[in-house]
């Protein structure tokens, strides 16, 4: 027996979950918040209780720690030997990583390196594995990365019609995004649909803040909505997705203080999708509740966003030539019978059909009808567990 932790680290903030292995049981998660910035704030839930403490917490190392001392104080572990290893989400793995990888300094170099592809998230996942190295250097530390289930696209789908040099200068390329999550609820649904993932044609949609549809075709992603960086493909809460790369010269001719990277960045990654469009938030539930409202620009963000997401699966539809089921999954695809019943409702002609019983909130497992040639299902992700599978998978000790 060992207790593995999962840990989802970004530039200001560490999610955390801590399982017995191989039993794959929660013991305890939590999320640290406020990393670098004043009143700090350190969570964690456990046999149905929520502990919060505020305190400083100056940088990832001091994060860790303050980690690490819950578990103790909480008496969830009673010395830091019982852990046994570390995975960590990593959101660029670029070519380098095919698959999950054992921690040394030269892959935590290159997860550095990645900064460019990711800038929100690979530089504080790199101090949250070197803070894991100094308090615990024994233990199987492993990374796992979001673009290591695209690796499989071939290359027609991830070059860019866009010259050579770009590509063998710049690996200007598609990665894709949320591997992770499509790959184990690509798993879940041969699971359900009782056939091996090896005959299946899959789309699945992975739709939350974030969001990206990929086409897996006997267990293997063969397209992804995402691109280079987690910015392209469908509308978003706040990123817009696809556009006519024309947009952006435009703009900077029109208001020549937009000519600065980092600016126009923010525009499409952090002021566009539902939020640009609604001008009132970039959560659906929001959004759907502006459109019960009636209010004009809630609705138009609502229907934009499903027709970004139906336009993606009929893509995906001639890409496999073909589809067996669709899988919706994150915080809209679980929750929201609402979106997932305004895309279905346009895809019939494919031979879907919902029913509407088992299409309601909190619905979990398939949601089309006995009838329907291709089926539809609901699945929650798990990126956490595996996180957790593969360090167990990889451990040296
Ligand atoms: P992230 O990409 O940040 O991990 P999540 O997967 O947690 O995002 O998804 C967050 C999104 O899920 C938000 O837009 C939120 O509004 C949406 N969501 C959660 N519950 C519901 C619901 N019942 N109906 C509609 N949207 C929901």
């Amino acid at each position: 027996m060992s207790k593995t932790i999962s840990i989802n680290a970004g530039s200001s903030s560490l999610k955390w979950q801590l399982y017995k292995m191989p039993q794959e049981e929660v013991i305890a998660k939590g999320l640290i918040e406020r990393i670098g910035l004043e009143d700090g704030v350190s969570t964690v839930k456990f046999n149905g209780q929520t502990e919060s403490e505020t305190t400083d917490i100056p940088d990832h190392k001091a994060a860790v720690k303050i980690l690490l001392d819950d578990l103790i104080r909480l008496n969830i572990i009673a010395n830091y030997e019982e852990i046994t290893g570390v995975g960590h989400r990593i959101v660029a793995g670029g070519e380098y990583f095919k698959e999950s990888a054992l921690v040394d300094e030269k892959v935590i170099e290159q997860v550095e390196e990645l900064s460019l592809l990711a800038p929100l998230h690979n530089p504080g996942a790199a101090l949250g594995i070197r803070a894991f190295k100094e308090l615990l250097p024994d233990i199987t530390s492993v990374v796992v990365f979001d673009t290591a289930f695209h690796t499989s696209m071939p290359e027609v789908a991830y070059r860019y019609p866009i010259a050579n040099r770009y590509y063998e200068d710049y690996k200007v390329r598609k990665y894709g995004a949320h591997g992770t999550s499509h790959q184990y609820v690509a798993g879940e649904a041969a699971k359900i649909l009782d056939k091996p993932l090896e005959e299946l044609k899959l789309i699945t949609c992975h739709i939350g803040n974030g969001a990206s549809i990929t086409a897996v075709d006997g267990g293997k992603s063969v397209d992804t909505s995402m691109g280079l960086t987690p910015l392209g493909g469908v509308m978003m809460g706040t990123r817009s997705g696809d556009l006519d790369p024309a947009i952006i010269p435009f703009l900077i001719d029109r208001e020549p203080e937009l000519a600065d990277a980092e600016k126009i960045r923010n525009v499409f990654n952090r002021e566009s999708g539902l939020l640009g469009i609604s001008e009132k938030s970039s959560d659906m539930r929001d959004i759907i509740a502006g459109m019960h409202e009636g209010d004009h620009n809630s609705t138009l963000a609502f229907n934009m966003f499903i027709d970004r997401l139906k336009k993606y699966i009929g893509q995906y539809v001639a890409v496999l030539n073909g589809v067996d089921a669709i899988v919706f999954t994150a915080g809209i695809g679980e929750n929201s019978d609402v979106v997932r019943e305004a895309v279905i409702s346009g895809l019939t002609w494919f031979g879907v059909d919902l029913d509407p019983e088992k299409n309601v909130p909190g619905a979990n497992g398939i949601i089309s009808t006995d009838a329907a040639k291709v089926k539809v299902l609901v699945i929650p992700t798990d990126e956490e567990l595996v996180i957790a599978r593969d360090v167990e998978r990889l451990k040296t000790k």
